[in-house]
């Protein structure tokens, strides 16, 4: 039986003669031709938190990209580059996979904030017209953007809140606004506040026909409890549980002022039950709150993250989202913002990291595709000096964000 260093050497051999036919540039330029003529880039001496449970943590790595996929993971010690590699030291830094935004609204200025940020992947939560042109401009690396997965435009009743809204008045308008919505491609269906009992459970009959998955808000006039039994795969904003817990009436982030934690159990067992994921969306909630008094303000962050950390101790998927693109909320350095709101809820930064690395991933069926920095998935990586384990200050400014393969230093 071979030695794993053997076997990592040897792997590793097999691929020189692949690095040495391709010629190297450090031009941040999207290639002419995405699919050909990439070049090799290497991190070297970098701690790795990989993200693989198996091997969480590897010091003093070479990882290798080429073209948009990394190539290897392999200790620095066992690696003689070729000479037109392009080298990014990582010494004294660690490389993450690529962070995802899980609820924003995309503009096409903001893509580059986000970049910026470390953040590789977001899901869209108000689709619109002219989106699905950006997103394959995204795909083929011809901008600088993250991978934009989107839900449709919100699926509402009167009065609409926001652009291009699809009104629905009727339960026998379902079917067809369903399988309209389906055919355009978009991720899911967005469900939005104003939809009446009858509606959203029309548009949920239709989408379950369809088999097309459906997220966003508890609609007032729903309520929490149709929702959790309706099979809605995810709830926005912890939306409808406010109405629910509140001691003093009325719902959005007021109602959070004051709550009978005695009702969370409960409402967290259902969650579980039903398997619903939730997306906070802490982000905008401190941002709006700040009209609030200072006491009041902090009662509702704390009984919110109550909410949050009682979730996550039963198991209930969350998701990291920050509502970016509604304009109090800043577009990729918000997200730091919900991180920290995670860990002051009293989850270990490893696993505020995880759930927005590889939860994400796994609620956007793409747990084979990024979230971990192995050999074989795609190279969204971002460079950090420092150590976020220690703290998500490092996230404030990343030596620079790898994209499909493509390194954007800062
Ligand atoms: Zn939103």
């Amino acid at each position: 039986m071979q030695n794993p260093l053997t076997q990592a050497r040897l792997r590793f051999a097999a691929l020189i003669p692949f690095l040495c036919l391709i010629a190297c540039s450090s031009s941040a330029e999207p290639p002419d031709d995405a699919s050909e003529g990439d070049s090799p880039i290497a991190f070297t001496n970098v701690r790795v938190i990989t993200m693989n449970p198996a091997q969480d943590i590897l010091e003093d790595q070479t990882v290798i990209v080429v073209g948009d996929r990394i190539s290897a993971v392999v200790s620095s010690s066992l690696v003689d580059l070729h000479p037109d590699t392009e080298v990014i030291d990582g010494s004294g830094r660690t490389l993450l996979p690529g962070l995802a935004d899980m609820h924003v609204h995309i503009s096409s200025s903001d893509l580059p904030s986000y970049v910026e940020y470390g953040v590789t992947s977001v899901r869209n939560c108000w689709g619109w017209e002219g989106l699905p042109d950006i997103m394959e401009k995204a795909e083929k690396s011809e901008i600088v953007s993250p991978t934009i997965h989107s839900l449709s435009p919100g699926v509402d009743g009167t009065p609409p809140s926001w652009p291009q809204t699809q009104l629905i008045s009727d339960p026998s308008e379902a079917p067809a606004l369903v399988n309209r919505l389906a055919d355009e491609g978009w991720l899911g269906l967005k469900m939005y506040q104003n939809l009446r009992l009858d509606t959203y459970n029309a548009v949920v009959d239709a989408a379950k026909a369809r088999g097309i998955p459906f997220s966003g808000h508890v609609p007032h006039r729903v309520g929490i409890d149709r929702v959790l039994e309706a099979g809605q795969i995810c709830i926005e904003h912890l939306s409808g549980y406010e109405v629910a817990v509140t001691t003093r009436g009325g719902q959005g982030y007021p109602a959070w002022i004051s709550i009978d934690s005695s009702k969370i159990p409960g409402l967290v067992e259902k969650t579980v039950a039903a398997g619903i994921w939730n997306c906070p969306t802490s982000a905008i909630f401190l941002r709006l709150s700040q009209n609030l008094s200072p006491t009041d303000r902090e009662a509702m962050a704390n009984n919110r993250r109550a909410f949050i950390k009682a979730l996550y101790d039963a198991g209930a998927g969350l998701l990291i989202g920050t509502d970016s693109g509604i304009d109090v909320v800043a577009p990729g350095v918000s997200l730091l913002t919900e991180l920290r709101d995670f860990e002051s809820a009293g989850i270990s930064r490893a696993e505020v990291l995880r759930i927005a690395i590889l939860d994400a991933a796994k609620f956007l069926g793409q747990e084979s595709e990024v979230g971990q920095i192995v050999e074989g998935m795609r190279a969204d990586l971002v460079l950090l000096d420092g150590d976020p384990l220690e703290s998500f200050d490092v996230l404030e400014d990343p030596v620079g964000t790898m994209v499909r393969g493509r390194w954007i230093p800062d």
